[in-house]
């Protein structure tokens, strides 16, 4: 009897000790502060004379830091790092992390970089997971994904993981999709702070497949906090005072994104949004958006496209149709539709698509340049590739070049050529 009264207190006591630690960790909102880049991963960085080496690694740690500093000081929060020391955890050694603590969010610091001649470009952008469509467009994503090969682990992990394939791409939408309206929830609030607060220039919210955003199975953001190559951007991210600042404003914006969760209703852990929707089914058809039809020709650096990716041209009857983005999952296209509208077009519509319709008439070819002179025979697009057709219409060469029945016949041949180096091809329907 003494023995059995003796374990019963003691399974009483273990009982307590249970709901209090189940009540301790409902109460914590857990937050994983992932500090990009470390160790031999420098990430992008630039010399000044008077800054001195500017290292992304570094400038990652110390706004890390300085934001968890914040967090730990209110006992709502429990912070993970994925390092607090110039080292280099392989990025599926951050994402696990994060999965293994079940956290509610992640939050990824980086520092961006653009091409050599464009030092006027600045200010900061925010992504969030998104489909995988366009590849000419994900120069961050390239940027930020090729530090997996420097471990041997990532190199496994990514192994398993063929974007080409169908089941794996629609196993992305899904996820995606369930977390897609917290992480683009959070990431207006950082950006909304960013421009408001710091009076900052703020690039917006943009998509990419990006390997810590896509392996977490939690709301995600990755933030650029500037381009390391604008000398006004170096010198702030490189202060202490520019770092507070970045570091107070991801601060504030996870309060507000705490505070609207709850009032999502009870569950902080988890939005309303993800919880009771049951899984989204797949539509038959894809989905794009129109954003603009226009005579001109514009690259996907094109200040008229106004920043969004994954625009695909199409040319009909001598215009050039805009789309953007594509999916077939109703919510990512009414997202979509609203991240165009947001960016200006007010007259964005979105097109059904059927995938893999035939063309009954006509068929679709690749416009591979337009030009006023003649190309040479020399050019590295005529000895790529080979039966280019051309074309002289108002005193303007056409070069096309492919037959297809279908959309996606043109979209993949595009993709090749992109990977040969030639960029900024139109798909064309032809209709004759
Ligand atoms: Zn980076």
């Amino acid at each position: 009897m003494i023995t059995y009264s003796f374990s019963f207190k003691k399974y009483f006591f273990f009982f307590f000790l249970l709901l209090f630690a189940i009540g301790g960790a409902q109460k914590k909102f857990t937050i994983v502060l992932d500090a990009g880049h470390g160790g031999n991963d420098i990430g992008t960085n630039r010399r000044y004379s008077d800054l001195g080496t500017v290292r992304e690694k570094d400038i990652t740690l110390s706004i890390i830091l300085k934001l968890g500093n914040l967090l730990e000081k209110n006992k709502d929060y429990k912070v993970i790092y994925t390092r607090k020391y110039d080292e280099y955890p392989s990025l599926s050694e951050r994402t696990t992390l994060a999965n293994r603590s079940k956290a509610d969010l992640f939050l990824s610091v980086h520092v961006n970089a653009s091409p050599a001649s464009s030092t006027g470009t600045n200010g900061t952008e925010t992504y969030i997971q998104g489909p995988n469509q366009n590849r000419t467009n994900l120069e961050v994503a390239k940027a930020e994904n090729d530090v997996i090969y420097l471990d041997e682990k990532d190199r496994q992990m990514f192994a398993s993981y063929d974007p080409k394939s169908p089941e794996s791409l629609i196993a992305l939408k899904i996820q995606q999709s369930k977390y897609l309206e917290s992480s683009l929830l959070i990431g207006s609030l950082v950006e909304e702070n960013f421009s408001n607060r710091d009076k900052r220039y703020s690039r917006g919210i943009k998509q990419a497949d990006l390997h810590v955003l896509r392996m977490n199975a939690m709301p995600s953001i990755l933030i650029e906090t500037g381009f390391v190559n604008n000398y006004d951007d170096a010198s702030y991210l490189s202060s202490d005072k520019g770092q507070r600042e970045i570091a107070e404003s991801i601060y504030d914006a996870v309060q507000k994104y705490k505070k609207a969760l709850e009032r999502n209703g009870g569950d902080i852990s988890q939005p309303k949004i993800a919880d009771n929707k049951p899984e989204e089914k797949p539509l038959k058809n894809d989905f794009r958006i129109l954003l603009m039809s226009s005579p001109m020709k514009y690259a996907g650096s094109d200040p008229a496209l106004k920043g969004l990716n994954y625009i695909l041209t199409m040319k009909e009857n001598g215009m050039y149709k805009y789309y953007y983005s594509t999916t077939n999952l109703a919510s990512v296209r009414d997202n979509n539709l609203k991240n165009a509208k947001d960016a200006g077009f007010k007259n964005a519509t979105s097109i059904s698509f059927i995938p893999n319709q035939k063309l009954g008439i006509g068929y679709y070819t690749l416009e591979i340049a337009v030009s006023d002179q003649k190309l040479s025979s020399n050019s590295y697009m005529l000895n790529t590739l080979k039966d280019v057709k051309r074309d002289k219409i108002n005193g303007k060469f056409y070069y096309t070049y492919g037959r297809f029945t279908t959309l996606e016949e043109a979209v993949n041949t595009q993709k090749e050529l992109e990977e040969k180096g030639i960029k900024n091809t139109v798909i064309e329907k032809v209709f004759k």
